[in-house]
């Protein structure tokens, strides 16, 4: 019956969100998934991959970010959901642009 309020997508799954998120060392992040899935993660291996426009050549996708530019002990100060599919990180580096959705994290841990 039209209109009964049931909307099947049958090309969409549910995404892992984070379910909790926390230091795990000097230098590790950790998230915990809500589908069970733990990740760590080097975080300077993250500031590595930050995918915004200052460190990825939008038009390419290659990385344009000096990697020898960034501080071997470079670390988030500042962690802010953004809605309900991504996290913002500024960086003790000084980068503050970086918006990491949770399908890029989940790729990278
Ligand atoms: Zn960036």
């Amino acid at each position: 019956m039209a209109g009964s309020g049931i909307c099947y997508h049958p090309h969409v799954t549910e995404a892992p969100v984070p379910k909790a998120m926390k230091q795990a060392g000097p230098n590790q992040l950790a998230i915990d998934w809500s589908d069970g899935h733990s990740s760590v993660y080097d975080v300077r291996a993250l500031r590595l991959n930050c995918p915004c426009a200052q460190c990825v050549d939008e038009m390419s996708g290659k990385k344009t970010l000096n990697e020898a530019s960034v501080p071997a002990d470079v670390k988030p100060v500042v962690i802010n959901p953004v809605g309900r599919y991504a996290i913002h990180i500024e960086w003790s580096d000084g980068h503050r642009t970086g918006i990491y959705t949770y399908a890029h994290l989940r790729g990278l841990g």
